[in-house]
């Protein structure tokens, strides 16, 4: 439902060129797509994972629509949702790592309107980096600039070579730029990690510290930098020689432009959004104590292909990226309190709009009680968990894939999608855009006193 860009016809085949893959955070937007009638039989440019993100797709042989499992119409549906969305006394919205921009913003509008709790997948992921940045600040820059400057590497507590197969080869470690023409013989590279991984196998060096010790580290080279003598005690907290970390810091402390780049294993091992605080404190005091002119930058490795387009839009919309309340008509951040996981497993939420996500698979036992015992509106191409034992469900086209709009890389960049082929389903957008003009009506209704909802 969505006009396609095919670029090319070729025996029969279409092809379509710079199309964009969003199975993770890399959104590598240099894909030639071969698509024969509605399959992606050919994925140039992708990697493993984009190749089973591309070749596995299917359009499902479904209804449109759901109220309790009984096929219902398009319209049907969308009254049905409006009516308990705009009947709840504490709705949740919850997902929207893997649609666009445009229905994201939908999405927190409806929030508003319903003065609902709008959360995504960030509150389970890298959510501890959302808090950091807003107690720290972040020192950014942008995948094309580390590919081009980048002369020494940081990865800390992720595992890019298996979770963003083309971030060492496209964005980080091997292409060559123009500060550093040599590609991987300019670059200094070190992987930070409580285990060996296959990314351990690409760095200079490997520094295998003790599990949960993030944050200790993380202090003792801001010590080094900052010229503090380092207590030998600390040597045995982290696990490593300190004579090794002292080895990596005079290399971080020599190089022109460097970048910290870090995961989940950072994350969320413990001290969470602690870590990142000192990881990006660490950052700054590289940028401070610096004894070359240099530039040092500290930016997340986040995995869905537009979970960093949740964090933009809804921080565009209500000042926070994830985990806010908008029930007092103003937006409120608290982790904790507002984050889906958490109110679920507490059985607060009395109603969720559930865009492009699955916590039925992945959320706590307590959480999964409660949300199958409410009524619960989900957007879905596939029928996932979630969607069995929702109240309303639509299904709908696969961003990327059947629908055009904009996806936000992990560097915070925007990048257009051009689908391969359409989709009989109705994509995100169009479905919350009819939500949300139903659920306006019904609260002006309310207001006025007019309807029984
Ligand atoms: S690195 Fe990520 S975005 Fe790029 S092709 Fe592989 S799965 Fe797709």
């Amino acid at each position: 439902m969505t006009s396609v860009d095919v670029e090319q016809e070729e025996n029969g085949l279409r092809i379509v060129s710079d199309a964009t893959c969003t199975f993770c955070g890399c959104v590598c937007d240099d894909m030639q797509l071969t698509v024969e009638g509605d399959r992606i039989t050919k994925a140039k440019n992708a990697c493993v994972l984009g190749k089973a993100w591309f070749f596995n797709h299917h359009i499902e042989d479904r209804p449109e629509a759901t109220i309790r499992g009984e096929p219902a119409s398009y319209e049907q549906a969308i009254e049905h949702a409006a009516q308990i969305l705009t009947s709840a006394r504490y709705p949740v919205t919850y997902g929207l790592s893997d649609t666009t921009c445009e229905a994201q913003r939908i999405a927190v509008a409806i929030s508003d309107w319903i003065g609902g709790i709008v959360d995504t997948t960030t509150s389970v992921c890298h959510g501890p980096s959302g808090m950091a940045f807003q107690g720290v600040g972040e020192i950014t820059a942008s995948l094309g600039e580390i590919r081009n400057r980048a002369d020494c590497l940081i990865f800390w507590g992720g595992n890019p070579a298996e979770s963003h197969p083309r971030h060492f080869t496209r964005y980080s470690l091997t292409p060559k730029g123009e500060f550093v023409p040599r590609g991987r013989k300019d670059r200094y590279a070190v992987l930070i990690d409580v285990r060996r991984t296959k990314s351990a196998n690409a760095m200079d060096k490997f520094l295998q510290i003790r599990p949960r010790s993030d944050f200790e580290l993380a202090w003792v080279m801001r010590a080094m930098v900052r010229g503090v003598e380092v207590d030998p005690a600390a040597e045995k907290q982290i696990g490593v020689p300190l004579s090794e970390v002292r080895e990596i810091v005079d290399r971080m402390m020599e190089s022109k432009f460097g970048a910290i780049l870090f995961g989940m294993g950072l994350t969320m091992t413990r001290g969470k959004h602690l870590n990142t605080e000192s990881v990006l404190a660490l950052a700054r005091d590289l940028n401070t104590f610096k004894k070359i002119p240099s530039r040092w930058t500290a930016k997340p490795m986040r995995g869905h292909g537009n979970v960093t387009g949740a964090d933009n839009v809804v921080t565009w919309q209500t000042g926070y990226p994830f985990g806010v309340s908008l029930g007092r008509g103003y937006p409120r951040f608290n982790p904790g309190e507002f984050t889906t996981s958490d109110l679920l497993a507490r059985q607060e939420a009395d109603a969720a709009l559930i865009i492009a996500s699955d916590p039925m698979s992945n959320f706590s036992q307590a959480a999964r009680d409660h949300l199958a015992s409410i009524p619960v509106v989900v957007l879905d191409p596939k029928l996932s968990d979630t969607a069995r034992i929702a109240e309303v469900a639509f299904t709908t086209a696969t961003y990327g894939i059947n629908t055009a709009g904009t996806v936000y890389r992990m560097d915070d960049v925007p990048i257009p999608l051009r689908p391969a082929f359409e989709s009989p389903y109705r994509s995100d957008q169009e479905i919350l855009q009819a939500l949300e003009t139903r659920v306006r009506q019904l609260k002006r209704e309310q207001a006025a006193g007019t309807t029984s909802v």
